[in-house]
């Protein structure tokens, strides 16, 4: 495969390196504010619900549920030639946070909204593991 043809990798923020450490293990884990208790999702400096700047990353369930979601079948980039159609979702998680992501082992025709799914990790380049959701 040439180098035109690889996917692009994750560029972690200073804020997400604790995330793609964790997806390295398998596991999501997401910032969780010390103050309020709640769970966000991209991670920032501080809590978007209270701006308390103390929290730390904590697992979640890895469960939750199609929000919305596209099905691309069109090839934006080479290294997804194999792939089409693909599907692109926003999952809520059951803690709260939603994240933009893939459904696989259905077909994307079969994707409906408010579907439950589960996290599963693809190890796509050595130590870098995306998460994607699969139906629970
Ligand atoms: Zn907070």
């Amino acid at each position: 495969m040439s180098d035109r043809a690889r996917k692009p990798l994750p560029k972690p923020a200073p804020e997400s390196v604790p995330y793609w450490e964790a997806t390295k293990r398998h596991q999501l884990e997401l910032p969780k504010c010390n103050a309020c208790g709640k769970f966000w999702f991209p991670p920032s400096k501080s809590c978007p619900n209270c701006l308390a700047a103390d929290f730390d990353f904590k697992p979640v369930s890895g469960r939750g549920k199609v929000y919305s979601f596209v099905t691309f079948h069109r090839v934006y980039h080479p290294a997804f030639a194999g792939e089409v159609p693909y599907v692109v979702a926003i999952v809520e998680l059951e803690e709260g946070p939603r994240l933009l992501s893939n459904i696989i082992g259905i077909k994307p025709d079969a994707v409906k909204c408010e579907m439950p799914v589960k996290v599963v990790f693809d190890d796509v380049a050595e130590n870098v593991s995306v998460p994607k959701f699969t139906p629970a």
